[in-house]
């Protein structure tokens, strides 16, 4: 399509906006010309942080000569022509305004040849005006670069970062980008150095070697869910629960392969992770969402990151469905391959165990300390964890378990904590929460830290049936703790309480930390001798809990021996 001003009534409903914010918003717009207009290869240079000089060349289908002038004016497209476009979006632009928005804020070059062409054409512009045009030798393709950023502007310059935090900025972008398109070939330079170059082989594990790192990649899960009733279909890559990170950055979503930035979707993925990574820390990934053109309004938000959904809670739900899947499939229960006392822990296989087709699944036991709670969670997925019998106990530690393949060490305490932690997480969350009032209050002396986090924590404990009242300076009266605690020593339990409980970055991972603090102090301690009947309860609990695999902490709860390693290891065959 060629490219054209749009109508004024047309212009008046795109949602406009200042698009150029910083130098990673330049390199947005211009990869994403290149990505419209088809190019295999995007090649990115940066200096001074992207202020001094960017440079984006793309193998592309390059613009037509006459077209070049018209390129940098205001709502000058080539990507849609009428109002009905608006709502079949299908490429990343639409807007005419960023190649205008660049020429406002800094002096640009485009040299440009159409496949079709046997030279390239190009242009400049200088202070907002065009000062050249002409023709030159150059591949297929085009190069746009930009100088003086902001130079214009001294007040967005103030607003700027150092050039390292821009650069890092860059680095994101482009990390993002290649995850979404392994097909395209990217390369980012910043001052001459190469800090990223994907093959564009199209294979998503070798992009994410690129930006993660081989192990990372390598250990990567990944996400295939085909379209669902609704047409949505999610693809992509997440970390194992193993691999974690301390903030949200590697997060990623693309919708219809936009990057977009969507809280409510990156809360999706992480609430899929709940209970499979200690609190604070945070998933890798990098997913793709495909829906129809007409499902997705890409024109709400000025730089186009953000995007609106026609049902918000399908996509919601089909994302988190495919993480909560990807994990469940593959958590490993770790295998131990070999027994001889010389492999390290380190070195012990991990094979994921799958048994697609349990057997009878054992009545599930109603938890003992939170009766009231929904009654026993619905196995939302087949084949999490075989059907286990406990033959006896080592150590005092760990339960040995016979499965349908093989032998499985269960350790009681983590396995305990797995299950009280859905238990009280589950009775939190339907306010059916069991108290256990102490007979005489209890005045527990805390030390000055203890007493801050009290002080902060104290709304947030209440609802897990802790009575607490503040009696002096740093002198709380315990009335009650949660039925789970009962019989533990209740002062000390509460200091020791107080010291587990890190300060986590939102309520929700508050609550999971209370929960899963209280399971871990609730729970069966490692040398507690079990009797038959205590193990075989353990286990059927274990059975009906949604994350077997792994404790609140993202410990392991068990390890497997299989049945040919123990075939192999006594050399019957
Ligand atoms: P938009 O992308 O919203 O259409 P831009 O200002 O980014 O607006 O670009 C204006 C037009 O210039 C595009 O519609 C496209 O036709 C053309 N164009 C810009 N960059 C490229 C490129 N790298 N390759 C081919 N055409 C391009
Ligand atoms: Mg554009």
């Amino acid at each position: 399509m060629a490219i054209r001003i749009l109508s004024a009534e047309l212009a008046a409903r795109i949602a406009a906006g200042e698009v150029i914010e910083r130098p990673a918003s330049v390199v947005k717009e211009l990869i994403e010309n290149s990505l419209d207009a088809g190019a295999r290869q995007v090649v990115v240079d940066v200096q001074g942080g992207g202020l001094t000089l960017i440079q984006v060349s793309d193998d592309g289908c390059g613009i037509a000569p006459e077209e070049l002038p018209l390129a940098v004016q205001r709502h000058a497209t080539s990507k849609i022509a009428d109002p009905a476009d608006l709502n079949r979006i299908a490429t990343l632009g639409f807007r005419g305004e960023a190649l205008a928005s660049i020429v406002a804020a800094a002096d640009l070059e485009v040299v440009s040849r159409p496949h079709d062409s046997l030279v390239a054409a190009s242009l400049k512009v200088v202070d907002g005006a065009i000062v050249h045009q002409g023709s030159r030798g150059a591949p297929p393709g085009t190069t746009v670069t930009v100088r003086h950023l902001f130079r214009r502007q001294p007040a967005r310059l103030k607003f700027l970062r150092s050039k390292a935090v821009e650069s890092s900025h860059l680095t994101a972008l482009l990390n993002a980008y290649a995850l979404a398109y392994p097909e395209v070939r990217f390369r980012l330079r910043i001052d001459g150095r190469t800090v990223l170059q994907t093959s564009g082989q199209g294979d998503l594990r070798e992009a994410a070697a690129e930006v993660h790192g081989a192990a990372v990649a390598s250990a990567s899960l990944m996400v295939v869910a085909d379209a669902d009733a609704s047409g949505i279909a999610v693809r992509g890559l997440l970390s194992p629960p193993h691999v974690s990170r301390a903030s949200r950055s590697e997060i990623h979503i693309f919708v219809n392969r936009r990057w977009v930035q969507s809280r409510s979707l990156t809360f999706a993925i992480e609430e899929a992770y709940q209970g499979l990574l200690t609190v604070g820390r945070h998933p890798i990934a990098a997913l793709t969402v495909t829906l129809p053109v007409a499902d997705v309004d890409v024109n709400v938000h000025p730089s186009k990151a953000e995007v609106r959904f026609r049902d918000e809670r399908a996509v919601f739900a089909a994302v988190q469905r495919a993480v909560r899947q990807t994990l469940m499939t593959a958590a490993p229960i770790p295998a131990l391959s070999v027994v001889g006392g010389e492999k390290s822990l380190a070195e012990i296989e991990v094979q994921p165990v799958s048994m697609p087709d349990r057997l009878a699944r054992p009545p599930a036991v109603q938890p003992a300390t939170a009766k009231s709670t929904a009654g026993p969670s619905q196995p939302a997925f087949v084949a999490r964890m075989p059907v286990l019998r406990p033959v006896g106990q080592v150590a005092s530690t760990y339960i040995i378990a016979e499965g349908p393949d093989g032998m499985y060490l269960i350790d009681q305490h983590a396995a305990h904590e797995r299950v009280l932690y859905e238990q009280v997480r589950a009775a939190r969350q339907h306010q059916a929460v069991e108290t256990q009032g102490l007979l005489e209050p209890v005045t527990v002396d805390l030390s000055p830290a203890q007493a801050m986090r009290l002080r902060d924590e104290e709304a947030a404990l209440a609802p897990f049936g802790f009575d607490i009242e503040l009696f002096g300076d740093r002198t709380w009266l315990l009335r009650a703790v949660p039925a789970v605690l009962a019989g533990r020593d209740p002062a000390a339990g509460l200091r020791e309480f107080l010291d587990l409980l890190e300060r986590p970055d939102s309520p929700r991972e508050r609550d999971d930390r209370i929960a899963a603090t209280i399971a871990c102090h609730a729970a069966v301690r490692a040398g507690k001798v079990l009797s038959q009947e205590e193990m075989r309860e353990l286990v059927q609990l274990l059975e009906t809990t949604e994350m077997p695999h792994t404790c609140p902490h993202g410990r392991p709860t068990m390890i497997h021996l299989s049945q040919a390693t123990l075939e192999r290891e006594f050399r019957r065959r």
